[in-house]
């Protein structure tokens, strides 16, 4: 029997991605809500060329590798499920708000182009061609067509129901400490440290919800802020990146600024309902490379930093494919 520990995005899809190719026996353990997932505060942009610069080349073709294995993913998971998870298709605009950015966005283009990402350069007029509620201090922008998102809960809602169909068991309780000859899946987030994992730094974030009226069809990133609009109605903007520890109190300050940010690039915000803001702790390694590796019986599958929900279908690839833990 496998036990997987931590019921976020990668436990949730390492755990599928292993009880149908190997047919065994699986339980996932995962902690009461005294220790929230960082999945649930995510904005799930899939959105390797936007956050190509952010580190190291290693991590963008990683990001790459895994955004090719989601069409396959979603639509296995469809089939399994009848659950269907949409991944919009609009890509990322990169904005310069006003002519201060414009340097910003032209070093944004170089890391593109070193990378082989596919982008198209456009004037602030031919942006609001195309996403007629920015602002009228864009004055250049970047459209990276490759970038992806999709509704998290609806991903989340069909993992789960295929795992039950795979009659995978649910227990919620805090693993304290491993047994020995257990064999074990380790996906425990920014919460590792208990059970004597790497050292992880947590970073947390705030990602504000609203409601969205579908007038906005990219994923829209200034130097400070993005804006995430999702097919169910809602979009995610965000997000601060504070090290506080494993403090999960949001700042207000942290909120204020966001809104503010995406204020100032897409001012129609206004009209949209306020409805959640979220928080969580991205889990961050000594390197900006998720930790994915296996000691005898034991596999770690931590440190997924700001990639999680992106990196998820390589990780569970990985380890389902391993013959020699599984
Ligand atoms: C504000 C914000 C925005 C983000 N936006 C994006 C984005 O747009 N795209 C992207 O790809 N990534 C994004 N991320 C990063 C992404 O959310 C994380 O990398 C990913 O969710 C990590 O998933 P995980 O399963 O490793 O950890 P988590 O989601 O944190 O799950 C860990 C689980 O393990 C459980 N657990 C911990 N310890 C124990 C224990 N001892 N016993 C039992 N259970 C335990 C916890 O309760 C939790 O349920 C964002 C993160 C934040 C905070």
């Amino acid at each position: 029997m496998l036990t997987v520990i931590g019921g976020g995005i990668i436990g949730l899809f390492t755990a599928w991605r292993i009880v149908r190719k190997r047919q065994c026996e699986v339980v996932i353990v995962d902690a009461p809500s005294d220790l929230p997932p960082a999945t649930l505060a995510s904005a799930a942009m899939l959105a390797p060329g936007a956050e190509g610069h952010l580190c190291a080349e290693a991590l963008y073709r990683l990001g790459k590798e895994s955004l090719l294995l989601y069409p396959y993913m979603l639509q296995e998971l469809e089939q399994e499920t009848g659950e269907r998870v949409e991944l919009t298709s609009a890509g990322t605009l990169l904005v310069a708000e006003g002519r201060g950015e414009v340097e910003w966005l032209r070093s944004r283009r170089d890391e593109l182009s070193q990378l082989g990402e596919p982008y198209e350069r456009l004037s602030g007029g031919e942006a609001r061609e195309r996403e007629p509620a920015l602002a009228s201090t864009i004055v250049e922008a970047l459209h990276i067509p490759g970038d992806r998102t999709l509704s998290l809960p609806t991903l989340l809602q069909a993992l789960r129901l295929a795992l039950s169909k795979y009659q995978v068991k649910f227990l919620q309780e805090r693993v304290t400490g491993l047994v020995e000859e257990a064999q074990v899946v380790i996906a425990t987030g920014a919460w590792s440290a208990p059970l004597q994992g790497p050292q992880l730094f947590p970073n947390q974030g705030v990602v504000v919800e609203l409601s969205h009226q579908r007038a906005v069809r990219h994923m829209i990133r200034s130097r400070h802020v993005y804006i995430c609009p999702k097919g169910d109605g809602t979009m995610r903007i965000g997000a601060s990146a504070d090290y506080l520890g494993c403090d999960l109190r949001p700042r207000l300050g942290s909120a204020r600024e966001i809104v503010n940010r995406a204020w100032e690039i897409l001012p129609g915000i206004d009209q949209e309902t306020f409805l959640a803001l979220h928080v969580g702790l991205r889990a961050e390694g000594e390197s900006c490379l998720p930790i994915v590796r296996r000691a005898k019986r034991v596999y770690w599958a931590v440190g997924f930093g700001r990639s999680g929900v992106l990196l998820a279908p390589w990780c569970g690839e990985r380890i389902a494919n391993d013959r020699d833990f599984i």
